[in-house]
Parts: C-alpha cells; sequence; structure tokens
C-alpha cells in the first residue's frame, strides 16, 4: 500500500541522518523533499504546502528533542502530521437506532455494493448485529441482483422490490420490513451515476431527507486520487455525510485521496476496502496507516 510514497518519505528523511543537528537549512531541503513526495502521492499542492510548513514550525521549536536523531525527531513529526491530516484517532459508527439506518453513497463503480455486502458481514460476524441489505439501485437491475448475490454469499437477507422505481418508497418499505422482523441494522445501497449530477444528487438526497439515517456514507475509489476528492466535496456539500469509505486501497493508489479527503470535507474515513471478497474491510485507524506509509 503506497510503497511509492513510503520510498520517498523515507529517501526524504534519511538525507537529515548524519547531521548532528537540525538546522534551518536541512529541514527546508527535507521538507521539500517531503513536499514532493506528498504531490507525488497526487495530494493537493495546498494540503502538501500547510503540511510542510507545520511540520517546519514544530521542527524549529524543538528544543527539547535535540538530543534525539534529527532524522528520528523528523520522522516522528511527519508521522504526526500525517495522523493528524488524515483524522486523528479512529472514529465508529453509529448502531444506535432501532433500527440503525445507514445510507451509502458515492460514484457508480466506486465501491457501494461490494462494501455493503461487506460492512454487513463485518457487523454479523464481529459486531453481533442481525443486518439487512436494501438494493435502491432503480436504474440498474443486475445491480439488484449483485446484491442479491452478495447477500448470499455472506447469509445475510436483501430486501428488494424489482417493480418499483420509487427509491424513497423502498428505502422506507425496507426499514419497515427491518422493524418488523427483528433486524437491528439495515444498509441501503443506493444508485450511483458515472460522475456527479444533478439527478443523482437530488435522488440521494431525497433519500437521505426522508429516511433521516443515523450514519451517512460516501463511499470513494482511492484509486481516483483527486478528483475522489472533489467527488467527496460534491457528496458533502449535498449530504453532510458521517464518514468516508475509501476502496481499492489493495490497487496500485499512489495515496493522494486517503491523504487529503479528511482535511477537505472535515469528515473521518471510516472503513477501507482492500480487495474484492467480503472480508476486505479494515477499520480506518490514520495512526496506523501513517505508521504503515513512513515504514
Ligand atoms: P458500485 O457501483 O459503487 O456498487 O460498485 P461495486 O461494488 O459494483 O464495485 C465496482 C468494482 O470494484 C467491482 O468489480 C468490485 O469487485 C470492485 N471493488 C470494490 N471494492 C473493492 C476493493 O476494495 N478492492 C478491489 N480490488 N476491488 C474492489
Amino acid at each position: 500500500m503506497f510503497d511509492n510514497l513510503s520510498e520517498k518519505l523515507d529517501k526524504a528523511l534519511h538525507v537529515l541522518k548524519g547531521h548532528g543537528q537540525i538546522t534551518e537549512i536541512n529541514v527546508a531541503e527535507t521538507l521539500k523533499e517531503v513536499r514532493r513526495a506528498l504531490l507525488d502521492a497526487d495530494v493537493n499542492f495546498k494540503i502538501a504546502k500547510e503540511f510542510t510548513n507545520k511540520v517546519k514550525e514544530k521542527a524549529l521549536g524543538q528544543d527539547v528533542l535535540t538530543s534525539l536523531q534529527p532524522g528520528q525527531l523528523m520522522v516522528k513529526l511527519v508521522k504526526d502530521e500525517l495522523t493528524e491530516l488524515m483524522g486523528g484517532d479512529a472514529e465508529g459508527i453509529d448502531l444506535s437506532g432501532t433500527p440503525s439506518v445507514i445510507l451509502m453513497s458515492g460514484l457508480q463503480g466506486s465501491g457501494k455494493t461490494t462494501f455493503s455486502g461487506k460492512l454487513a458481514n463485518y457487523l454479523l460476524a464481529k459486531k453481533n448485529k442481525k443486518p439487512l441489505l436494501v438494493a435502491c439501485d432503480v436504474y440498474r437491475p443486475a445491480a439488484i441482483d449483485q446484491l442479491h448475490v452478495v447477500g448470499e454469499q455472506i447469509g445475510v437477507e436483501v430486501f428488494s422490490d424489482r417493480g418499483n422505481n420509487d427509491p424513497v418508497a423502498i428505502s422506507k418499505a425496507g426499514i419497515a420490513h427491518a422493524k418488523a422482523n427483528g433486524f437491528n441494522v439495515v444498509i441501503i445501497d443506493t444508485a450511483g451515476r458515472l460522475a456527479v449530477d444533478e439527478q443523482m444528487m437530488n435522488e440521494i438526497a431525497n433519500i437521505h431527507k426522508a429516511i433521516q439515517p443515523q450514519e451517512t456514507l460516501f463511499v470513494v475509489d482511492s484509486m481516483t486520487g483527486q478528483d475522489a476528492v472533489n467527488t467527496a466535496k460534491a457528496f458533502n456539500d449535498v449530504l453532510n455525510f458521517d464518514g468516508v469509505i475509501l476502496t481499492k486501497l489493495d490497487g496500485d493508489t499512489r495515496g493522494g485521496a486517503a491523504i487529503s479527503i479528511k482535511s477537505v470535507v472535515n469528515k473521518p474515513i471510516k472503513f477501507i476496502g482492500t480487495g474484492e471478497k467480503m472480508d476486505a474491510i479494515d477499520v480506518f485507524y490514520p495512526s496506523r496507516m501513517a505508521e504503515r506509509i513512513l515504514g
């Protein structure tokens, strides 16, 4: 994961090793390399600049730590800042509702249906919940079939209504079905388009308004880099969502989305998808990810 970024940051920070003292000059040189590594990873220019400015301020104010190796100190400062940028401590999802309703949003192909299945599987196996999946993509019959396949695979019931083309009505009926049948979590998989458009935004906004979910999650393909960040902003403007799901982190993504998205929409990344299989889901821990990136 993020091998290229890891390698570049490692190289940048190693420059300082061998210097007895952190001086303004070698800090500046190192941070230039760090910034370059972030830009190469598809982190937005402004974010990369702010990042290195913050690390610089801290580095120059750290007299107490001069006894440490300067290289190690810089690694620590970069790691702390990376953790901070990606969201500080992990936050869970709200499962307090009866049932808890979780609305999935995002573009087509982002991994919504796959992640809906993964989340249901995770809640069933790890949180002792009884989830219901609800198929609300009224445009693509194949999407409904796909959710049924996923449901069968993990042993979770899927609610759908093929003749109905009103996603608000289907989601409400799904929630009523959950209430009547003892399901305590409802995961609503919605339609997505290939790009942000008004109709899709209106549709998801209407569903959101009608069902008032405990959690609205925005699913995004991490391989799409800065586009992922722009899409997140568009969805957040309309939905004020609660958290981000970053999928396809197993691919050769450069990592820019993982690093930038929190600071742009100010919402935590809650889970990551790391493969096509139903168990390829991880809770997102910014500090662990920073640890991984910096080795
Ligand atoms: P949706 O249109 O948003 O519902 O997207 P899908 O769930 O259908 O996913 C689109 C494609 O991405 C499918 O081929 C999935 O198998 C694949 N996919 C989803 N999540 C991941 C992931 O975390 N890693 C990888 N490698 N593939 C994924």
